[in-house]
């Protein structure tokens, strides 16, 4: 049952842009349209807005939110300095958000995911969810290669103990309460998909079709994909250090074996030539360590980002705040 009888919340709906000169004004009228439907059934509250966050795109996406700003009274901008990443302009836009909002909705700007979705999102929130994560029911749009990866991938993190929602990306509603947990998250290696579930709470599914990219083209050709993967996978999870340590006791033992059958041989009076062998192992054992010394470089690597603490976004503009200030748009 929604309970009518509280406040209806403030929704913050959080759209990340690079480079989406082309989507943005269908995004703004859907989202507009969608937001509009809500506030009338009092689903949620009157100062609902959408948050634009300019990931430093090059063409003219900051000047569209800026013109649209002016004349729609829901939409609100921020304009990262530099391109940090989908995921920490995501984050910019969510720590941004949770200032005013009861909870943030964050979609992608592309319309592949279904915005219609997100009036159940709240139904649910309102039901005492704090957490909703939006699940792709059908991925016939995306090409066979994409889901075939995408499908690996989800597998693969499940494996190495990683809690992650199938079948979902970045497409869900938060509450302020969650929001809260979310800051204080602080690493740098920010993979928004594997930490959500870590916050905890109340969570549900709310199942939509994905559609094609509305217009423009992917921001994440192969090679930032399969960084992303790596990096999901080595920020949430140890199982790879942990393989290469049982793969060198192995080796190790086997050595040991090997040595004293080397010995009983010799003590037998059979001549090993074994130069083929010794040199087989010797490379085998190259390989393998290599591989090790790669996997803790990785570790290493991830470990002097997190203790440097940049900052994962530089905001050049925040024009919700202007706007507050100001003449009071929003
Ligand atoms: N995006 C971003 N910064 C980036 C790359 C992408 O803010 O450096 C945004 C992009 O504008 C879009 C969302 O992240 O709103 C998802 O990107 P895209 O649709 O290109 O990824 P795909 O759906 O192909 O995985
Ligand atoms: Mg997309």
């Amino acid at each position: 049952m929604l309970a009518t009888t509280v406040q209806p919340p403030v929704l913050g709906i959080v759209v990340p842009c690079y480079n989406e000169e082309e989507v943005l004004p269908e995004t703004v009228r859907r989202l507009t349209d969608v937001l509009d439907r809500l506030v009338r059934e009092k689903l949620v509250a009157a100062g609902s807005f959408m948050l634009f966050v300019d990931d430093g795109s090059r063409d003219r996406t900051w000047e569209l939110i800026e013109s649209y700003r002016r004349t729609n009274p829901r939409v609100a901008g921020l304009k990262l300095a530099r391109n940090a990443g989908h995921q920490s302009a995501l984050l910019a836009g969510l720590h941004r958000a949770r200032l005013t909002a009861d909870c943030a909705v964050s979609i992608d700007a592309d319309l592949q995911d279904d915005p219609e979705a997100i009036r159940e999102f709240v139904v649910k929130y309102r039901e005492g969810f704090d957490i909703v994560y939006g699940i792709r029911q059908s991925r016939a749009t995306d090409t066979a290669f994409k889901r075939g990866t995408a499908q690996m991938f989800y597998k693969l993190l499940s494996r190495l103990g990683a809690k992650i929602e199938y079948n979902h990306a970045d497409y869900r509603l938060m509450s302020r309460r969650a929001l809260d947990q979310l800051e204080r998250f602080k690493e740098v290696n920010l993979f928004l998909r594997g930490i959500v579930p870590m916050i905890g709470f109340k969570s549900a599914r709310v199942y939509f079709d994905r559609h094609e990219r509305f217009a423009g083209e992917s921001k994440y050709p192969l090679k930032k994909m399969l960084s992303f993967a790596w990096d999901g996978i080595t920020s949430l999870s140890v199982t790879p250090i942990r393989l290469v340590t049982a793969a060198g006791f192995a080796l190790f033992l086997l050595s040991v074996i090997a040595g004293l059958y080397a010995v009983v041989q010799k003590l037998a009076g059979n001549t090993v030539t074994g130069w083929a062998s010794l040199m087989v192992s010797v490379w085998f054992v190259g390989g393998i360590q290599l591989i090790s010394l790669g996997l803790i470089g990785e570790y290493i690597g991830k470990i002097y980002k997190e203790v440097k603490r940049r900052p994962l976004y530089i905001i050049e503009k925040d024009a919700r705040a202007e706007a507050e200030s100001g003449n009071g748009a929003a």
